[in-house]
């Protein structure tokens, strides 16, 4: 057999399986016809999968006649993976399986110091999840680490972290005692990352994270665009306002000091579900607030729109408030922007606290799935 047919082999075999984990249910001969491969080379392939675990058999499906197809799904449970999100003051932690559900999470209150202390009981919570989730860890693909700050490219240590206030951290001192693979990732990467992967018909998006600080993510053809420096995404660098508000990162008018969460939740004591409660009860100050709030928010997403035309997913802590003002937002958009037209493409995210644990797991899934 020459290289270019074990070539082919791999290929169609990973096409097969990526077709099935996209439909979730196909029978043999649709494989066949999507592919655009014949019946028996299908039949071989699944077989083989199935044999090593990765493939079981569905429902039956209907037929005209003639004997009953049966369908084609994934075993989810083939593998998994974890992922930890490091925030200044929360850790949360999720083992997700091949269909990107959640089999186990935990999130519990640490304020991040830098210590061995703090990373061996993070280390110690991952390894009672999988454990408490009867997870065999030979199935455990590797530990994805989402962190606020910006990373190296090979995601084997934090350059620099304002909200943790480290740098020059190594992957491999977050991570020491811990048996699996693991990598760091930007936090609202892995969140725009997570997103995305849950609407499959999506290829391109910016997700903006409007957390305690902004950030974002550029997701194009279903990967994370990093940039050259890993600073792509930065948004709440962004200026908005010329000599305006001053940034935490020595700048003014960046967006972050107009559009993070901070804006509102320091009208309410810091709690912005309060301040959400408030506002929707009528509060007249915070009302006015609000209206601020949106019409600088609105600046920031015209700007994202004329730079990428793709669908704008918003996230972060302000993520989970955000469906109920959401025809608000597009509506202000639309009387700004230059190319008229549906604001339908602005959307809020659909994860509530757990995008970036997800998407820190994903990077293990990811990579798996495409070369299986
Ligand atoms: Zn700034």
């Amino acid at each position: 057999m020459n290289l270019s047919s074990v070539e082919k082999k791999r290929t169609n075999r990973n096409r097969i399986y990526q077709l099935i984990y996209q439909r979730g249910s196909i029978s043999k001969p649709e494989i066949a016809a999507q592919l655009g491969i014949s019946l028996p080379t299908a039949i071989q392939n699944v077989k083989t999968l199935q044999k090593e675990g990765f493939l079981r058999e569905g429902e039956v499906l209907d037929s005209t006649g003639g004997r009953k197809a049966i369908s084609v799904i994934c075993e989810k449970n083939a593998r998994f993976a974890i992922g930890t999100d490091i925030t200044r003051n929360h850790v949360s932690i999720v083992l997700i399986n091949l269909a990107t559900e959640i089999i186990e999470s935990t999130r519990f209150e640490a304020p991040y110091e830098n210590t061995p202390a703090y990373y061996q009981k993070v280390v110690e919570l991952i390894t009672a999840l999988v454990t408490a989730a009867g997870v065999n860890p030979a199935d455990v693909l590797g530990a994805g680490f989402s962190v606020p700050g910006v990373l190296t490219k090979d995601g084997q240590m934090i350059i620099y972290s304002h909200v943790l206030q480290v740098s020059a951290l190594s992957c491999s001192t977050v991570s020491r005692g811990l048996s699996y693979p693991a990598v760091l990732c930007n936090d609202a990467n892995a969140a725009g990352f997570a997103e995305l992967w849950r609407h499959k018909y999506r290829t391109n998006a910016v997700y903006l994270s409007l957390s305690d600080s902004v950030g974002g993510a550029i997701l194009l053809h279903n990967e994370l665009y990093p940039g050259e420096n890993q600073r792509g995404g930065e948004f709440g660098h962004s200026t908005l306002v010329r000599d305006g508000l001053p940034c935490y990162c020595g700048q003014k008018g960046c967006m972050d000091a107009y559009c993070s969460a901070l804006v509102l939740s320091r009208h309410t004591g810091g709690n912005l579900a309060l301040f959400f409660e408030r506002l929707k009860a009528g509060d007249a100050e915070l009302q006015a607030v609000w209206e601020q709030y949106l019409s600088y928010l609105t600046m920031a997403l015209n700007n994202l729109a004329v730079s990428f035309d793709c669908d704008i997913i918003l996230g972060g802590y302000l993520g989970e408030y955000l469906e109920a003002y959401i025809d608000d937002l597009r509506k202000s958009v639309a009387r700004i922007t230059t190319f008229l037209g549906n604001e339908d493409y602005i959307t809020a995210c659909t994860y509530k606290k757990e995008a970036a644990a997800v998407g820190a797991a994903l990077l293990y899934i990811s990579p798996f799935i495409k070369q299986l």
